[in-house]
C-alpha cells in the first residue's frame, strides 16, 4: 500500500496526518457457526457503526491476508498448529475453545485474524502511530491449546514477532479486558523482552489465574473511580519499561451492562480509560495496536457503543501528532 494512503492533509496546516489503519474482515463474523452462543454479529455490526461515524473518514480499513504458519509457531506448538490447520482437533479440544459448533471456516477465520494482528503490529511499527484489529485480542490461548473463545493467542504472537523480526527492543501488553490475559502471560512468562500486564476481574474467569509480570486483580462491582486508578497503576508500570511497542487488549467487558464482566463502569468510564492509554502512549511517543477483545451485552448494542467508542476516539487520538517516519 502506498504511503499516501495512511495520510490526510491538515487544511489548516498543510501538515500530512496519519489516518487510523484497521484491519476487518467478513469472516471474522462469517466464519463463526451461527448457532453458537458466541455474539458472532458483533464485527459486522460494528464495522456498520463505525461507516456511520464522521471518523469514519479518518480511518483506513484494511483486509488480513491469512497469517503464515512460521509465525504461529513463535508462540505455539507444532503439534496444536498442525492439527488445528488439518481440522483434526478433538472434540474436548474444541469445546474448551468455545466456538462450537465447529465449522471448518474456523480455519480461514482464525487465520485471517491472526493475519490482520501481525499486520497491524508491523504498520504501527513501521509509522510509529495507532493501528488495530477489529477482532481477537485472543489473550485466553496458551502454547497447546485454545480456550475462552480464543484458537491462537494474537498478542503473544505479535510481541514475538516484534522483538524478533521487527527490531523491537521492549514490547508491553497492556490487557484491560475484564477476563485475566493467562495466556498470554503463560506463554511470555520467560520472555524479557516483554512486559505483560493485566487489570481483571479477580472472581472472574479463568478461575486459576497466571501470573503475568504485573497483576491488578480487582473485586467485583468495583465500578468507574477504582477501576480507572487501578488502569493508571497499570499503565504506568507498561510505560517505566520503556516499550518501543504497546499491545493494548482493549475489551469492553467491564462495562456495567455486560452479560459476564461484574464490573459495573459506565460507558463514560470506558472511554476515559481508553483515553488514558492514548494520552500515555503518544506522550512517550510509542506506536500501539488495538486488540479487541471481549464484550457480551445482551441485547449487544452497549458493547457496539464501547467498540465504537475506542476506535472512533482512537483515529481521532492518531490524527493529533504530526506522521512521524514513513516506510
Ligand atoms: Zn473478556
Amino acid at each position: 500500500m502506498a504511503p499516501e494512503e495512511h495520510k490526510v492533509s491538515d487544511q489548516n496546516t498543510g501538515q500530512h496526518r496519519q489516518k487510523f489503519a484497521l484491519w476487518y474482515h467478513p469472516i471474522y463474523t462469517e466464519g463463526i457457526h451461527p448457532d453458537a452462543r458466541f455474539p458472532r454479529d458483533r464485527y459486522e455490526l460494528l464495522l456498520e457503526r463505525l461507516k456511520e461515524s464522521n471518523t469514519h473518514a479518518l480511518m483506513n480499513i484494511n483486509t488480513p491476508k491469512p497469517i503464515a504458519k512460521d509465525r504461529l509457531l513463535l508462540a505455539h506448538a507444532v503439534d496444536y498448529v498442525e492439527r488445528f490447520l488439518s481440522d483434526g482437533l478433538t472434540v474436548k479440544e474444541q469445546k474448551r475453545i468455545g466456538l462450537t459448533p465447529w465449522t471448518p471456516d474456523m480455519i480461514l477465520r482464525t487465520l485471517c485474524l491472526m493475519g490482520g494482528a501481525l499486520e497491524a503490529t508491523e504498520h504501527a511499527v513501521e509509522t510509529g502511530g495507532f493501528s488495530g484489529n477489529m477482532a481477537g485480542g485472543t489473550h485466553h490461548a496458551h502454547h497447546d491449546f485454545g480456550s475462552g473463545y480464543c484458537v491462537f493467542n494474537d498478542l503473544a504472537v505479535s510481541a514475538l514477532h516484534a522483538v524478533q523480526n521487527l527490531g523491537v527492543k521492549r514490547v508491553a501488553i497492556l490487557d484491560l479486558d475484564v477476563h485475566q490475559g493467562d495466556g498470554t502471560a503463560t506463554i511470555l512468562a520467560d520472555e524479557e523482552r516483554v512486559r505483560t500486564v493485566s487489570v481483571h476481574c479477580s472472581t472472574n474467569f479463568p478461575f486459576r489465574k497466571s501470573m503475568s509480570d504485573h497483576d491488578f486483580p480487582l473485586p467485583a462491582q468495583s465500578e468507574d473511580a477504582l477501576y480507572l486508578e487501578t488502569v493508571n497503576e497499570a499503565l504506568d508500570r507498561c510505560m517505566e519499561f520503556n516499550p518501543e511497542l504497546l499491545l493494548y487488549q482493549a475489551g469492553v467487558d467491564a462495562l456495567g451492562a455486560d452479560a459476564l464482566g461484574k464490573m459495573n463502569v459506565s460507558r463514560n468510564g470506558m472511554r476515559r480509560r481508553n483515553q488514558r492509554v492514548f494520552e500515555a502512549v503518544q506522550r512517550q511517543g510509542v506506536p500501539m495496536v488495538i486488540f479487541m477483545g471481549g464484550g457480551y451485552a445482551k441485547p449487544i448494542e452497549s458493547t457496539l457503543d464501547a467498540f465504537h467508542d475506542l476506535f472512533a476516539d482512537a483515529a481521532m487520538w492518531a490524527q493529533s501528532k504530526p506522521t512521524q517516519t514513513m516506510l
